[in-house]
């Protein structure tokens, strides 16, 4: 099978530079490795995204010189490429899993879910097991009339190990680290690990370049696929990009989005900031992609979060741009 690895943003806000530098690293290990690239839209949550933003996210990866063989904007032989569109596909997977008994229906509310799969840091608590895993078939029955159930996956006490191209050997306790996790939500929509799973097996993806924290996620994905009878991939997971005050970069940060910085910047110097915080580069001046691909090896990328210095975000946001306002 040829090699693949893809971009799959959630498209529900602007690029901002975290995005940036996750797709720079999967873009960088596909061209370096020879393999392709595949573009998909992860736009399964109906309140949370929209196509303008697709739209935007495929402007802004072009303007970084950023391509892809396949997918979104291109088209190719594993389409949709849009989430959204593919639900046929997540359904006959949830069929195969329902027919293995490996998911079951869940009642309980968000708030019990929510509680459920969050564990104070340093708790130890078995994550596993849902009640309604537990519920005899007269009391399923009597639920269903009620209202419609989530479906979870049912996780076995097993441990999943792989090991990461960046992050070294892992291994996880599915029941300790992951739990039941939520397949299909009440009101129909497949949820990601499912469909993440589906588009990756099914569009031929062999290597997945994502961030850091998704690196459990790896564990129920590859649970998933070996249920579902698929090829693993090989996994890197890459260091978050943090701002000054520790904080994660997320999509409302409009100040480090693409609008702010398209506005200011040309894709070499952003580029360069980019590579110079990935650890590819000692100092962050322009670059292109290609330059940056012609030497790149997971061995010179950084593993740590990186935090976006002062130093970087003035190289970004001169101070001076504010105040001079151009030249009229
Ligand atoms: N769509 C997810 C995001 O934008 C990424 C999922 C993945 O790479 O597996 O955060």
């Amino acid at each position: 099978m040829p090699e693949k690895g893809r971009f799959a943003p959630s498209p529900s806000g602007r690029m901002h530079l975290g995005n940036a530098f996750s797709f720079l690293l999967a873009w960088l290990d596909a061209r370096a490795s020879g393999a392709g690239l595949v573009l998909r839209m992860e736009d399964l949550d109906p309140d949370r995204t929209r196509p303008a933003w697709s739209e935007l996210l495929v402007e802004d990866l072009r303007w970084l010189g950023l391509d892809w063989d396949e997918g979104y904007a291109v088209g190719g032989p594993h389409g949709p490429y849009c989430q959204r569109e593919r639900t046929a596909l997540y359904e006959a997977a949830f069929r195969r899993l329902q027919a293995q008994g490996d998911v079951y229906p869940c009642w309980c509310s968000r708030h019990q879910r929510l509680a459920a799969s969050a564990p104070h840091p340093g708790e130890t608590r078995d994550l596993g097991r849902c009640p309604c895993r537990d519920l005899s078939r007269a009391e399923r029955e009597r639920l269903a009339l009620v209202r419609a159930p989530a479906w979870k996956a049912a996780v076995p006490h097993e441990t999943v190990s792989f090991s990461d191209l960046l992050q070294g050997p892992q291994s996880f306790d599915l029941s300790r680290d992951c739990g039941d996790f939520v397949v299909r939500r009440a009101d129909g929509v497949f949820g990601y690990q499912l469909a993440v799973t589906v588009d990756d097996a099914l569009m031929g993806v062999t290597r997945v370049v994502r961030g850091r924290d998704l690196l459990d996620s790896a564990a129920r994905q590859l649970w998933l696929m070996e249920r579902l009878g698929w090829a693993a991939p090989v996994y890197a997971h890459v260091p978050l990009l943090l701002a000054g005050d520790g904080r994660r970069l997320a999509k409302r940060d409009r100040d480090l989005d693409f609008g702010a910085l398209r506005a200011r910047k040309r894709p070499q110097e952003v580029l360069g900031v980019l590579a110079a915080l990935a650890g590819l580069r000692e100092e962050p001046g322009p670059v292109t992609a290609a330059e940056l691909a012609a030497g790149f090896s997971w061995g010179r990328v950084a593993r740590e979060d990186r935090t976006l210095s002062p130093e970087a975000l003035e190289r970004l946001f001169p101070e001076k741009d504010e105040k001079s306002g151009g030249p009229c």
